[in-house]
């Protein structure tokens, strides 16, 4: 393993949804295609990835059915670990180095998080991958990103999406005359209500001034030109 020789350092935020393609579980077609992207882009830029776990459960959905929702958390949180252990496969097989860290001890499947070992391996070159969020119910992995992104001193926080390719000023699904940002401020953003990503994911990140790029997952390898620095989607800075 030869020492990374680059200083740019990158915290990914992809979604649970993206690894289920619509779907329960995960579509191995979508995790090959992202990794093959994550390992190109591994050779030149240090790499950590926060996965979500939507595509198996969110916390605030069980709740509403009636589950207790610490715990229905808690099955969100595994869900993301599942996923996490998914892209450490893949990314394996796309020829990249990677390590999972768990923020809920579960030794035999994962490190436990440790962000100085976090740094240590992405200056070897290893993609590593934060599974189990903060570990903490009530919380979402946008705002783990942020977090993460501080603690690990990275440049930038990607955050890749599905089905929307950057920060509109009104909701694209709904709204035909709403137009993409090409760059907005966190204050802005929060004022004007546009939460592309979590409101606590953004106040973390304006209030220690970390920039966030939301761009969309496409076919035409937004996720290694994003990660290589690329001018794409939205950037939101303070
Ligand atoms: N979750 C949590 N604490 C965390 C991170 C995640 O409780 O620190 C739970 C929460 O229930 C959430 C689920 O894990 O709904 C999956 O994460 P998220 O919804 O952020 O995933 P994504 O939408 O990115 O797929």
């Amino acid at each position: 393993m030869t020492e990374s020789t680059t200083s740019r350092r990158v915290l990914l935020k992809l979604s649970g949804e993206a690894f289920g393609a619509g779907r329960m579980g995960v579509d191995p077609d979508v995790l090959r295609s992202i990794s093959a992207e994550i390992a190109e882009a591994a050779k030149h830029v240090q790499i950590a990835v926060v996965v979500g776990g939507g595509n198996f459960f969110r916390g605030a959905q069980l709740a509403d059915a009636g589950m207790d929702r610490g715990r229905a958390d808690y099955m969100g949180m595994l869900g993301t670990v599942m996923n996490a252990l998914a892209l450490q496969d893949f990314l394996e097989q796309a020829g990249a180095a990677a390590r999972v860290q768990s923020a809920i001890e579960m030794r035999q499947v994962a490190e436990p998080y440790i962000p100085l070992r976090a740094e240590r391996h992405m200056e070897k070159g290893r993609v590593v991958v934060f599974g189990a969020g903060a570990g903490l119910p009530y919380f979402s992995t946008d705002t783990v990103a942020a977090q993460r992104a501080l603690e690990i001193r990275a440049d930038v926080v990607l955050v890749a999406k599905n089905g929307v390719d950057g920060v509109y000023t009104a909701d694209p699904r709904t709204d035909a005359a709403a137009e993409r940002l090409h760059h907005v401020s966190y204050q802005d953003a929060l004022q004007r209500g546009l939460r592309v990503v979590d409101a606590t994911a953004f106040s973390l990140c304006m209030d220690n001034g970390m920039d966030m790029r939301i761009f969309g997952m496409s076919p035409d390898g937004s996720i290694r030109r994003a990660i290589l620095g690329e001018d794409i989607g939205t950037l939101v800075s303070t």
